[in-house]
């Protein structure tokens, strides 16, 4: 499939359809709880065992049996956390317990500290206790052999002390799909360096290699390539030897300086699309190869952070075997004001959301030319315009896809 005269080009839906259905889950490994901040279980994670696992104080006081008012109790001994007591309440008799330590057996309530009055080796209790009060009950947060995280979940903070909580030292996760950024141009230079003539800063390259960690990545720093056909051909070769996704941002196009396409031809990796009814982004190409991923970004900074937006991250998430549900924060919002359509293309534009009550609003963010790296700053999420004529006018209700900072 071509941008020639004459071929349509696919819809950003049809292209990203051409993407999920090469991008298959990776390989899964096991993986250190303390190292899993973000990655994505392929296993349901169940709970080894109740939590808690035992009887145990909700607050510093005296375990006690429970009973009527104004009772003096002997105190017998204490329980503390991880240190609980052998002994056992009987009538009469008091514990001293501290938050979460295990309730001695006989004890059927906890009194607070500060609801008791202590002297000589006694606790005076004015009011009566009932049974259960401030004991957490085995198995209250979660039950043994209980669904905790279901296969799917990315494992973010809360995620992480649950799976800890519910005995988990290690957890069954897709391996992180190795991520290459390669960027082509003669005239980009490292960041930072002083611009000759004609030159100018390679940003897409700092700017893909972060989304791609993002997006759960384990991404070696971005390859610069001349525009020169045999070291492109080199590095895409090195590039699909090591990594699953491979990301090239310029030198896509049809211009004697653009070898992508051809070095990726020479390299057998077959096209799966080049061209998207999209702006910007429209001279997107992606093909695969073993499994590999080839994604041929246009140059533009804007159209490259776009596209990988629209069709690489979705496509990582999916190597790592994230739940559709939890790929993208997909939702919808009023044009807080009116968008010029474009007449042939559908356009994702960065836009800032506000919400209003129970409305979301989505505010475009200043002009959107596809050089214009500002017009990305502080935007919240892509909205999609579809083609026509005029404007499309503020209120209309536009999908929208939130975008990571
Ligand atoms: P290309 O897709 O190679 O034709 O490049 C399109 C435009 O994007 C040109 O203005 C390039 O200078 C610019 N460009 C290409 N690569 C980068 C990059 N890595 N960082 C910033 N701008 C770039
Ligand atoms: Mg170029």
């Amino acid at each position: 499939m071509g941008m020639g005269m004459g071929t349509a080009l696919l819809t950003i839906a049809q292209a990203r359809v051409a993407v999920m259905a090469a991008a298959r889950p990776l390989e899964r490994e096991c993986v250190a709880v303390t190292e899993a901040l973000d990655r994505v279980l392929a296993e349901d994670l169940r709970a080894a065992g109740d939590v808690p696992g035992f009887a145990s104080s909700a607050m510093d006081g005296y375990a006690v049996i429970a009973g009527g008012p104004d009772r003096t109790l002997r105190i017998i001994g204490e329980s503390r956390a991880g240190a609980p007591s052998e002994d056992s309440v009987g009538e009469g008799e008091a514990m001293c317990v501290s938050t979460g330590a295990m309730v001695p057996a006989g004890a059927t309530a906890v009194v607070r500290q500060e609801d008791v009055e202590e002297r000589d080796g006694a606790v005076h209790l004015a009011a009566a206790t009932r049974v259960g009060a401030d004991i957490r009950s085995p198995g209250e947060d979660l039950r043994a052999g209980a669904l905790v995280l279901s296969a799917g979940t990315r494992l973010g903070t809360a995620e992480l002390g649950a799976a800890v909580a519910a005995g988990a030292g290690e957890v069954i996760a897709a391996r992180r799909p190795r991520v290459a950024v390669l960027c082509t141009g003669d005239e980009l230079r490292a960041p930072g360096e002083s611009l000759g003539p004609g030159q100018i800063h390679n940003s897409n390259a700092a700017m893909l290699v972060a989304f791609a960690t993002r997006c759960g990545g384990d991404v070696r720093p971005a390859v610069r390539l001349r525009d020169e056909r045999v070291g492109t051909e080199a590095a895409l070769a090195e590039a699909l030897g090591r990594a699953d996704v491979v990301v090239v941002s310029g030198g896509v196009s049809v211009g004697p300086h653009d070898h992508v396409k051809p070095a990726l031809a020479a390299l057998g990796v077959p096209e799966h699309f080049w061209g998207v009814n999209l702006q910007p982004g429209k001279p997107t190409w992606f093909g695969a190869r073993d499994g590999r991923l080839v994604f041929g970004l246009p140059g533009n900074p804007v159209s490259a952070f776009v596209t990988f937006a629209l069709f690489a991250r979705p496509a990582i998430a999916a190597l790592q075997g994230l739940a559709a549900e939890e790929q993208l924060d997909v939702a919808e919002a009023e044009l807080g004001a009116p968008a010029r359509r474009n007449p042939h293309r559908e356009q994702a534009i960065s836009v800032r959301v506000q919400r209003r009550g129970g409305r979301a609003i989505a505010w475009p963010n200043g002009p959107q030319g596809s050089h214009l790296v500002s017009s990305l700053l502080a935007a919240d999420a892509l909205a999609f315009i579809p083609p026509g004529e005029g404007d499309h006018p503020a209120g209309t209700i536009v999908p929208l896809e939130d975008l990571p900072r």
